[in-house]
């Protein structure tokens, strides 16, 4: 495979940008070696500046869950563009993509929207102080919510491939009132609660957490951590920016039944377009100005370009049976790997929800359980991640589009079709077998 124009773009990306890459994942230090530079995507796939064809499951870390450049989300973005790409004023695109959100999800009367996922964590973080006076929240270890300070503890995505536990320029007392916790651990989490009575403003969790790999809450997680925010008087905030349209329709709120007092959603919302969420019943979202003294604000909050391509993106996903069929597309695609690491004696853990997904090379040091990795702590100790790197470069030389880090999600989109997913099975057939 020539990489001979990713190389030379890498080269002066890094004389000018850090670590050549404007998001650190995206610079391969986890697995080695060059990043490709995307020239464009069709579908399921994605081509470099080589020429080189890929089969993509990282589709912009989640957003594309209708596959690179839909027709009619592109036709969306055009006509919207035409009109002009940003007034700083309200539009009837927002109107409708709120209205569209609000009557999906019981837990959201009310809604605003930011341009990131990382803003809606953070107003999300700020209004639960706002509306509580208090100051503590509890994240969990591992759990990613973006880059803003107070949730740069412990966290995953990134930080996690960097093996970074915290983040230098952070003040300590940006995360003095962050409390963390391993995830699925509500023992941990209760006795939080009883030491702080009274001081815990909010909970944020990823209600499957996608950004220390891929692991789902154990059955009593998500409702114990419920139960504890009503006895206390503090918000749970369900940050859906990964999972929301995506690991279930419309939230993983509804599959698990749960309704949380704030949401976050971003990612699939915005069709590959910068556009994120925060919601919530309205008695919370009432504090936000200019109702409430709860300040946020943004220039180009609510982009037209923005909402033309979510409200695109989420008509076609309504389409009778095709959020089913791409769910049942990955787990075939989750059950394929599993058969295939079977017959080569090679031990992983592998699951999915929706078109989520996510696989762990498992180590030497790994106990013989079904699925060892539960958190952050375990998936550091068990994961191969030398492994993970040597099955990454087999497949992206098959021109297969891994994440480029052992602890991160994949997904898939409407594009892949069922001879896609048959060619990444022998794909894996093959690397497995170099792998041993
Ligand atoms: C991606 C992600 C974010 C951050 O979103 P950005 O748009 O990258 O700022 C927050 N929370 C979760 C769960 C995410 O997966």
């Amino acid at each position: 495979m020539k990489t001979t124009q990713s190389e030379n773009l890498y080269q002066r990306a890094q004389c000018v940008t850090p670590g050549g890459v404007n998001s650190p994942v995206r610079a391969f230090k986890g697995v080695g070696g060059t990043p490709r530079f995307i020239a464009r995507g069709e579908g399921a796939y994605v081509f470099d500046v080589d020429n080189n064809q890929y089969l993509d499951y990282v589709l912009s870390w989640g957003p594309l869950i209708l596959g690179h450049a839909h027709p009619a989300v592109i036709a969306a973005i055009y006509e919207a563009a035409s009109l002009g790409t940003s007034f700083g004023a309200p539009t009837e695109r927002e109107v409708q993509l709120a209205t569209s959100i609000v009557n999906l999800f019981p837990s959201i009367d009310m809604m605003r929207f930011v341009s990131s996922g990382t803003e809606a964590t953070m107003s999300a973080i700020r209004l639960a102080r706002a509306f509580t006076g208090r100051e503590k929240i509890i994240k969990f270890s591992g759990g990613f919510h973006g880059h803003a300070d107070m949730l740069l503890a412990e966290a995953g995505s990134g930080m996690a491939t960097l093996s970074l536990p915290s983040c230098a320029g952070v003040p300590i007392a940006a995360t003095a009132d962050t409390i963390i916790v391993p995830y699925n651990d509500l023992e941990a989490t209760t006795q939080v609660f009883e030491k702080n009575i009274g001081k815990i403003a909010g909970i944020i969790v990823e209600p499957i957490a996608g950004n220390m790999g891929f692991v789902l809450p154990s059955a009593d997680f998500l409702p114990g951590l419920s139960v504890l925010c009503k006895q206390h008087g503090a918000l749970f905030i369900f940050d859906e920016v990964m999972t929301g349209f995506r690991a279930a329709w419309p939230g993983t709120q509804t599959h698990y039944n749960i309704i949380p007092d704030i949401t976050c959603l971003g990612k699939v919302i915005g069709g590959g377009l910068p556009i994120a969420a925060y919601g919530g019943r309205q008695e919370i979202m009432e504090k936000v100005a200019p109702l409430g003294a709860m300040y946020q604000s943004g220039t180009l909050s609510g982009n037209p370009l923005g909402t033309a391509a979510g409200i695109a993106t989420l008509k076609i996903l309504e389409t009778p049976a095709l959020f089913a069929e791409i769910t049942q597309k990955t787990s075939r695609l989750i059950e394929g790997i599993q058969h295939v690491a079977q017959v080569h004696r090679i031990r992983i853990q592998a699951s999915s929800m929706g078109s989520m997904f996510g696989f762990y090379f498992l180590n030497g040091e790994t106990p013989e359980l079904e699925n060892p990795i539960t958190n952050y702590e375990e998936a550091k100790k068990y994961v191969h991640s030398k492994r993970y790197a040597q099955f990454f470069h087999e497949m992206l030389n098959r021109g297969y589009y891994f994440a480029p880090s052992a602890f991160e999600a994949g997904f898939l989109s409407s594009a892949h079709s069922d001879t896609d997913i048959e060619n990444t099975l022998t794909a894996f057939h093959e690397t497995f077998k170099v792998l041993g």
